[in-house]
């Protein structure tokens, strides 16, 4: 929260020249290339909610929250007091209300929960307001969103996980999905050995009576705490994709062995996990030895999201600047009037606008994908 009359008469000087705080933000309405992207690429008809997101998003209170979420990063916690294995993450409250916000205001739903025309771009939209104060639990958001389309080709299991993905309702508790009221899904590709040439992959899956036991590790698993994973094995048939969930179907704890977290240089509010499999139940998703190609839709997915979430730390970046410079004087002007500091702030201008264009016409293609080649061939 902001402060209440921070003392500028300090023992040894008087504060000056500092800009106040910056306070709330309405990120829908201030923002006119938001605005009139929106419109230009066909998701106008999204404004309303658009509005009422841009000021819960760009509110003082979320971005406290957010700056909270990554001082205060999440922990490992492999073993429970008694040294039984729960492989569970632990968050700081901010990073949970910041989760209940992003689902309950459809943040990695909203383009599946509302088929139509334009639904991608009003979808980049939420999240490109979203990922100004937090860029962390859009991890998951993204993941979430992204696990969709292999979803539903994946017959009965997509049947029984989307509805759950797509739920409005943030339930962080660690316990069978079936008894939770909405679920959070990630992805697990890159291992030591390769990260972007996912052949490389080492792990192994076994069919069972039941469905399949995978061996083997990931080192880059972010959001371990997820109701569920897509995940790339090697059976019989060729690399595979599978669903492996945080519980099997008998309500046992699905053996996700995490070895620690990543310490990393940003996104600290996200845990990133390595992981060890060992004899890990999970099914089958897509066609056996088609794994990229199963799961190549959710890495899609992902993509745009680091489009508009890029987008977004500029746009922020920008807003801050301009916010600073045109309270901050330097040589008897304000630094928003002195002539190359004006060149710079236009470039950033420039460049956060070409992004936020690239991305929502990026949007329009996914919405036209369908049944339009040209179209496809953006996205
Ligand atoms: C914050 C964060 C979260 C992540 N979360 C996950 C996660 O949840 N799940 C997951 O599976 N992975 C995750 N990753 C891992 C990420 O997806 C990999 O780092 C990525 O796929 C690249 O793999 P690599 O690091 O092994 O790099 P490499 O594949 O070794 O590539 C090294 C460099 O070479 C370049 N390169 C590779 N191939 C070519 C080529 N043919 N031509 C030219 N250049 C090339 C790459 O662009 C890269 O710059 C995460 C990474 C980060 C940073």
């Amino acid at each position: 929260m902001i402060p209440l009359n921070p003392l500028a008469n300090l023992a040894t000087h008087e504060v000056t020249n500092m800009p106040p705080h910056l306070g709330d933000q309405d990120l829908w309405s201030g923002d006119l290339a938001l605005r009139e992207g929106i419109k230009r690429e066909g998701g106008g008809w999204a404004a309303d909610k658009l509005a009422v997101f841009g000021r819960i998003a760009g509110s003082a209170e979320i971005f406290e929250k957010a700056d909270q979420a990554n001082k205060h990063t999440p922990e490992i916690k492999t073993f429970d007091r008694y040294g039984m294995r729960v492989n569970q993450v632990e968050f700081h409250p901010a990073y949970h209300d910041l989760m209940a916000v992003a689902i309950e205001n459809e943040v990695p739903s909203f383009a599946w929960n509302h088929p139509q025309p334009g639904a991608q771009v009003a979808h980049a939209a939420l999240t490109y307001m979203f990922n100004q104060p937090e860029g962390g639990v859009l991890c998951p958001m993204a993941m979430t969103y992204s696990a969709i389309p292999p979803l539903r080709m994946a017959g009965a299991v997509g049947d029984e996980w989307i509805p759950r993905l797509l739920s409005t309702s943030y339930d962080p508790r660690d316990i069978p999905v079936e008894q939770k009221s909405g679920a959070t899904m990630g992805m697990f590709m890159t291992e030591k050995q390769g990260g972007s040439d996912v052949r490389t992959n080492t792990t192994r899956a076994v069919s069972d009576e039941d469905g399949y036991r995978l061996t083997g590790h990931k080192y880059f698993c972010s959001a371990p705490m997820c109701d569920a994973f897509l995940t790339l094995a090697y059976s019989e048939g060729g690399l595979s994709c599978f669903l492996v969930p945080r519980w099997t179907p008998n309500g046992e704890r699905n053996s996700l062995n995490i070895q620690r977290l990543k310490d990393k240089l940003g996104n600290r509010s996200n845990a990133s996990s390595e992981m060890e499999f060992l004899d890990t139940w999970g099914v089958m998703v897509g066609e056996e030895g088609r794994g990229i190609r199963t799961i190549i839709d959710m890495v899609q997915g992902n993509r745009y999201y680091c489009c508009f979430s890029s987008a977004a730390l500029m746009r922020q970046g920008l807003v801050q600047a301009l916010h600073h410079t045109a309270h901050r004087t330097a040589f008897q002007k304000k630094l928003i009037d002195q002539p190359l500091m004006k060149n710079v702030l236009a470039d950033l201008a420039i460049e956060v606008e070409a992004a936020l264009t690239l991305t929502l016409r990026i949007g329009r293609a996914m919405d036209e994908a369908e049944g339009d080649e040209s179209a496809a061939a953006l996205t």
